[in-house]
């Protein structure tokens, strides 16, 4: 008898624990694909299926099922934020879900980051997710192609995960139909990264039963290096109200105890909201697989984008400053050019002078030298006089400042 659904998971050829995990009952079918370091992927896709499998039942409308699966994706990220704050160890674990329920004809679909889900009809492969990574945006925005996102050495960078992030994260869910004769395929970036979609098409052609079709999609995989874990969920549809597998299966991560140990310290306060006493879980280590170095690699060329602009802000000013600091310069020089331009008659070494500039000085310094000193004693000048002279005397010029001189000199005569 051939199986119309099944679920299948393989820690992969190069990776030593498998971080995937997948759930395939009656009506529920999903895939999540953990990351983090240490022990924190397959924990938080364990934890993300687990906490899911509880939708797996049946519903009127399409549109509760989708609010089913959403809300469990929301309740999934806060018991891994709630999960991080009691295991300060596994800071920085996430998982994508993708995943759906079917309804009859209908399949109520929930998604968040790069696993895929397939629909396969009449011999057509197509792509019914969208993936949540950074090249995605690179293909959205037109800057590369679908072709070089596949190559692209930061292909695997996320954008939107469950963990202990994102209070609120944003979550795709949509209502497909279906008919007899598609299958759906739900897989991990295990398979889709090395696997084209070509190929998957031509292996569910050549595989008409589930269970041998995951098995051929999985050792495709492994002949591909399978440096990921793969997971791979086939969901068939035909006549009958459902696609189960019979008693629902968890694979991966999911189908095992979970890794961390109970015994690490708890802390003191129980269930206070982890994700806004640390937000951005900046004290953890970077995890050694490819999603925290990937990301942090993301942030630092983000941090280069900005110091760039910053050093082009702090160009843009250092040539305000140097052109306002001109222009300050220019304006002094030419005050101090028409301080020296003036005159006028004071007291030098008790002699009626002559002196050049002005009689006020900024600050400590004197804007006015001793240009001519006469042989006239500021004492032998009248009362009137000397006061005048002692106060300074102003002097349009320096002829004006001669005749000043020349009329005190004759009073004297
Ligand atoms: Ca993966």
């Amino acid at each position: 008898m051939t199986s119309l659904s099944a679920a299948g998971s393989h820690v992969g050829k190069v990776r030593s624990n498998n971080q995937d995990s997948g759930y395939a009952g009656e009506h529920l079918f999903v895939v999540a694909d953990g990351m983090g370091g240490h022990a924190g992927g397959d924990v938080a896709s364990a934890l993300a299926i687990q906490s899911i499998a509880h939708v797996d039942r049946d519903y009127t409308s399409a549109a509760d099922a989708v609010e089913a699966l959403r809300s469990a994706l929301l309740e999934a990220n806060q018991e891994l934020a709630e999960t991080v704050y009691e295991h300060p160890e596994l800071a920085g674990m996430g998982t994508t879900v993708s995943g759906f329920v079917r309804i009859g004809d209908r399949l109520a679909l929930a998604h968040i980051g790069d696993s895929r889900i397939y629909r396969w009809r009449n011999g057509v492969i197509t792509q019914v997710t969208k993936d949540h990574t950074f090249v995605q945006r690179l293909v959205d925005s037109g800057r590369i192609t679908a072709e070089e996102a596949a190559v692209h050495p930061r292909r695997s960078v996320l954008m939107r995960v469950l963990g202990d992030v994102d209070l609120t994260p944003e979550i795709d869910v949509e209502v497909l139909d279906t008919r007899p004769g598609d299958r759906w395929v739900l897989c991990s970036d295990g398979l889709s990264g090395y696997v084209t979609e070509q190929r998957v098409g031509e292996l569910l052609d050549e595989n008409p039963d589930a269970a041998a079709a995951v098995e051929a999609l999985i050792e495709e995989s492994l002949d591909h290096g399978a440096p990921d874990n793969v997971t791979v969920v086939i969901v068939g549809i035909d006549e009958s109200p459902t696609s189960s597998v019979g008693t629902p299966v968890m694979v991966g991560s999911a189908a095992k105890p979970l890794t961390y140990s109970a015994s690490s310290a708890k802390r003191g306060m129980a269930r206070l909201p982890s994700l806004l006493l640390h937000p951005l879980s900046a004290t953890t280590a970077p995890a050694d697989e490819h999603f925290e170095p990937e990301s942090e690699e993301f942030l630092r060329e983000l941090i280069a984008e900005d110091a760039r602009r910053k050093v082009r802000r702090r160009i843009t000013w250092s040539v305000g400053v140097l052109l306002v600091a001109g222009l300050v310069v220019t304006a002094l020089a030419a005050g101090y050019q028409w301080t020296q331009s003036r005159y006028f008659i004071g007291v030098s070494d008790g002699n009626v002078a002559i002196f050049q500039g002005v009689q006020q000085g900024i600050g400590p310094f004197s804007l006015s030298s001793v240009y001519f000193e006469s042989d006239i004693a500021v004492d032998e000048l009248s009362p009137f006089s000397r006061e005048r002279v002692e106060s300074t005397i102003n002097a349009s010029d320096l002829p004006d400042a001669l005749s000043i001189i020349d009329r005190l000199q004759s009073e004297l005569d």
